[in-house]
């Protein structure tokens, strides 16, 4: 069960994702289920980023598209506001159309190359905001493009116009433009030079706090996640199977797939004694995933009942949550 605080946003339990495997022609058969995501339960403070972590294919972004009300889960309930998603009336899910937004990895894909910058941002507010007026709806284009480092007279232009980093920025003023109270971060700067990712992350800092901002953030690089995030939740084959504050995260990892990423991408401080670890092999298929600890094929620590028993998601130190056998007796 995630550990719930008084200024929650968003909740998840026990959230599944299966798809099924057919074959067969006109008469389809299921035989299988790709366990896409497979029993996630964490929550999202008000003002704060909760970053999900893992190789691809983990199901980082099939649980973002679930937030975002993209598809809906197979099992399990997502709360928003302390409202079940299943419970929405259609205006409540207006509503949350516009307070849920979303910014993607590649701008290029993401902002119509026909659209001016105008129509761009306006589009949402159009959309949410039906009594706006036009002199209202420039003003606010024209203070969002300020707000996100541009100028006014960016409003006429097309994406095709902008750098790498404008055009991250135009997303972000798009997303901003109902005045919402998450945004999902789908791996908001990874197709960007490494010389502007840190503006954009700075904006995206500055932006939380001036607007108190939630972010859920998909990202595999680890120093974005480091520096972003207030919760941390490593994934691997569906399921979380650590959560803590990045301090805690990053200078005591306890699983042993977290203190693999954590060695194979960060490096370890002169003064820090940090364990090495490589990982081996591929990750499994989320068709037939392994028996027990899902990780045991591909652990160096591994138990004689790993492969046999599932270990208990629970707290071997305060607020730090880590699914291992190295830490409970299951
Ligand atoms: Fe390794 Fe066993 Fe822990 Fe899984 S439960 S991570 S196999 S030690």
């Amino acid at each position: 069960m995630a550990i719930s605080t008084a200024s929650e946003l968003v909740r998840l339990d026990g959230i599944k994702k299966h798809y099924p495997v057919t074959s067969g022609g006109m008469l389809r058969r299921v035989h299988g289920l790709v366990k896409a995501v497979d029993g996630i339960s964490f929550s999202m403070n008000e003002g704060e980023t909760y970053s999900l972590v893992g190789e691809s294919g983990c199901g980082k972004t099939t649980t973002s598209r679930m937030v975002l009300m993209a598809e809906p889960p197979t099992d399990g309930s997502i709360s928003y506001q302390g409202n079940p998603m299943t419970s929405f009336s259609n205006s409540d899910r207006q509503n949350f159309r516009s307070s849920v937004q979303a910014v993607f990895q590649d701008p290029w894909s993401s902002l119509n190359p026909r659209m001016r910058v105008d129509s761009i941002i306006s589009e949402p507010i159009i959309t949410h905001q039906k009594n706006a007026t036009k002199n209202e709806i420039k003003d606010r284009v024209d203070e969002l493009l300020q707000v996100v480092g541009l100028h006014p007279f960016h409003a006429f232009r097309y994406p095709h116009e902008f750098s790498g980093g404008q055009r991250q920025r135009i997303a972000i003023a798009r997303a901003l433009s109902t005045q919402p109270k998450l945004i999902v971060l789908d791996e908001p700067v990874s197709a960007l030079d490494v010389s502007i990712r840190a503006q954009i992350l700075n904006l995206l800092k500055d932006l939380q706090e001036t607007y108190q901002l939630s972010y859920l953030l998909i990202a595999h690089n680890l120093a974005t996640v480091r520096y972003m995030s207030h919760r941390v939740g490593v994934m691997y084959l569906g399921k979380i199977v650590e959560e803590a504050d990045p301090i805690e995260l990053f200078t005591n990892p306890l699983h042993p797939y977290t203190k693999a990423l954590i060695s194979a991408s960060l490096p370890s401080h002169p003064r820090q004694q940090r364990e090495e670890i490589v990982l081996t092999g591929e990750v499994p298929s989320p068709i037939d995933p392994p028996s027990g600890c899902t990780f045991h094929p591909r652990c160096p620590f591994v138990l004689d009942h790993c492969s046999t028993n599932i270990p208990i998601y629970e707290t071997p130190v305060e607020n730090h949550l880590v699914s291992c056998h190295l830490y409970n007796n299951g």
